[in-house]
């Protein structure tokens, strides 16, 4: 196969690329809405006075959704001061009967969210239930209303106090505890009132919610008031909502602010979130051409045992593909679709959607269910990747001006010592009977390594000590994705037991453009001849010390690139489940002779230009 057609390839089986349906009926009918179409053919604008457009947005989570649009400021606004509704008479029977209805919906939201996600530290609305407990809270309210205060009143004066307090505060965690407060005082007055439709109290069964701002809590809330889909106006497409968004299968497509404007609540869309376009105010034409994708949802897995168990290029190349989760539900998804292992567990997946720290039993019983799922394929464990944008709502962190080059990754790790060892025991327990990998984030010195591998070992020596059954010969990995290590990718092979490149930060932190800002996503180029080159360097220095070397993030599902990244010798990639099958094609169809030619160009050519006309792709450079 030629170097042309490798990547007429690569660029035909990218148009599908968004779409998770396995079907190639379906992948054809796909195929030609990539470009937002009007009925009447004129030019795509944002949607006014019921008039049908297309929006082109940035797809973040798979899915073919259709429902009204809900346009929230942010999903917990501070509430509003005192309304006519305050005039009417509440008694202390009402109020209580409003706090017992609130308890109920949270019991609910929270049962919702277990069965949604299967994950057994999934109890974030317990905070929620706790503060509707709080003598100090509630109970105040109470105290106030048999003063003669009006209900209503009451419930807003002592939710004020308190979140006067918190916003007070310039530490990271107080702001969303006043979301919380608001949140559960929104829904106390929604109850008193009778009212089934409002802030938390909705059920999005239908709509589409169109929001600038989002927390990790929100999408379990979106996620159990059952939403359809979430077009998000602000922020970046690799932050990890768009992660979380992706794991707990909700839908979601970025699109700038402005041209959203003319979409308000109860504009009908059509969103598909596979290619990131949102048809506003949808024809016939639109709908019959999505009728049956709708109907699918878009969000189904190919069926059971889809990919073939191995993955070799045309010329018998042999690729692994592995999966990238974060939740338990998607280990039992990747089991099911055949693959060969779990080349990325986020652990701090769960850990931002709980309600606390989980405990080492906690945690141990998490890993151990992700291990079952798995029946003994291989998985690699991440250690906590907090800070940077992950910060659990619980967690009180000190502000930092610059987050993604703050506390973030091992050095979080080694400033909250018990929680990386908790975590470590948790591990090294869970898989006492069966191998181990751990994997090291944000890693930027051999030291670094060396104090984890310490770290761990001390573990080892303490569960030994206490006859605790323990896995005590557990490989570790280093991630490679700050341009430190490539720099040192020699040294840390030699070191480490494996190695992980983690494409998402390895290009924010060489290219210096920030994952998550919007602004200089256009500056966000995975491609460019800096990033290329570091991967070659760490393949070079994974194969002098015969050490495996896979690849995740971003950049290792994305059809454009991955016959580059072949060529250069990568021979694992760690992608979304959903993704898999669509990367297998890819690399069933591939000459692994004309990668190595296509990436041998590349390698050498020097401007983004050249690579990107090489890789076919279009791209607009700003002028830097
Ligand atoms: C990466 O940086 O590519 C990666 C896989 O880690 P995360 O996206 O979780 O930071
Ligand atoms: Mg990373």
């Amino acid at each position: 196969m030629s170097t042309q057609n490798l990547k007429n390839t690569a660029r035909s089986l990218a148009v599908g690329d968004k779409s998770l349906l396995a079907d190639e009926t379906i992948r054809q009918q796909t195929k030609d809405l990539t470009t937002p179409v009007l009925s009447d053919g004129t030019a795509p604008r944002p949607g006014k006075d019921g008039e049908q457009c297309a929006i082109t947005g940035k797809p973040v989570a798979d899915g073919i959704v259709m429902g009204t649009a809900v346009v929230i400021a942010a999903l917990t606004d501070s509430l509003a001061d005192g309304t006519d509704k305050d005039a009417a008479t509440y008694t202390l029977a009402d109020f209580r009967r409003a706090v017992r209805l609130t308890s109920e919906q949270l019991h609910e939201f929270q049962q919702r969210i277990r069965e949604g996600i299967a994950e057994p530290i999934s109890n974030i609305f317990d905070s929620h239930l706790a503060i509707l407990d709080d003598a100090a809270f509630t109970g105040e309210m109470r105290r106030r209303i048999k003063g003669g205060t009006a209900v209503q009143v009451a419930i807003k004066e002592v939710t004020n106090k308190f979140v006067s307090v918190f916003s007070r505060s310039t530490s990271l965690g107080f702001s969303e505890k006043c979301d919380d407060l608001n949140d559960i005082a929104r829904r106390l007055l929604a109850n008193l009132a009778h009212q089934a439709d409002v802030g938390m109290n909705t059920d999005y069964h239908g709509r589409i919610l169109v929001t600038p701002l989002l927390f990790p809590s929100d999408m379990l809330r979106i996620l159990a008031q059952r939403a359809e889909g979430i077009i998000l106006t602000t922020g970046g497409v690799t932050a990890h909502i768009s992660i979380l968004a992706q794991s707990l299968e909700i839908p979601m497509v970025f699109a700038q602010a402005n041209l959203m404007e003319g979409v308000t609540t109860g504009t009908t869309l059509l969103m598909d979130a596979n290619h990131g376009t949102i048809y506003v105010n949808p024809g016939d034409n639109i709908m019959a051409r999505y009728g049956s994708l709708l109907e699918t949802r878009g969000r189904e897995l190919p069926t059971e045992g889809a990919i073939e168990p191995q993955t070799c290029t045309r010329d018998g190349h042999r690729i692994h593909l592995l999966a990238a989760i974060g939740l338990v539900s998607e280990a039992s998804a990747t089991r099911q679709l055949g693959a060969e292992g779990v080349g990325l567990y986020r652990s701090e997946m769960s850990f931002l959607i709980h309600n606390g720290f989980p405990t080492e039993d906690e945690q141990y019983t998490l890993y151990r269910k992700v291990m079952e799922e798995m029946e003994g394929r291989e998985i690699v464990f991440r250690t906590l990747d907090l800070g940077g944008d992950k910060i659990p709502e619980y967690f009180v962190a000190s502000e930092e001006p610059n987050p993604f080059l703050g506390l973030r990754g091992m050095r979080f790790a080694y400033r909250h010592l018990e929680l990386f060892n908790t975590q470590i025991r948790a591990l090294l327990r869970a898989a006492h009977d069966r191998p181990l990998k751990v994997l090291f984030p944000l890693i930027s010195s051999v030291d670094s390594l060396r104090h984890a591998r310490e770290l761990v070992e001390a573990a080892i020596r303490d569960l030994k000590a206490a006859h605790v059954p323990h896995q005590s010969q557990p490989a570790l990995g280093a991630m490679i994705e700050l341009p430190c290590a490539v720099g040192i990718a020699d040294d840390l092979a030699a070191e480490a037991d494996f190695l992980s490149i983690g494409s998402n930060d390895l290009v924010q932190h060489m290219l210096a453009v920030d994952r998550t800002n919007e602004q200089v996503a256009d500056w966000y180029v995975p491609w460019h001849p800096a990033i290329l080159r570091a991967i070659r360097a760490v393949v070079e220095a994974a194969r002098h010390h015969h050490k495996p070397l896979s690849l995740c993030g971003d950049m290792a599902q994305d059809l454009t690139l991955i016959p580059v990244l072949v060529g250069i010798g990568i021979t694992a990639l760690t992608v979304p489940p959903r993704r898999i099958l669509r990367v297998q094609r890819l690399i069933q169809q591939m000459d692994a002779a004309a990668a190595e030619e296509l990436a041998r160009k590349a390698l050498a050519a020097p401007t983004l230009a050249e690579i990107s006309e090489l890789l076919n792709i279009q791209h607009s450079f700003p002028s830097s």
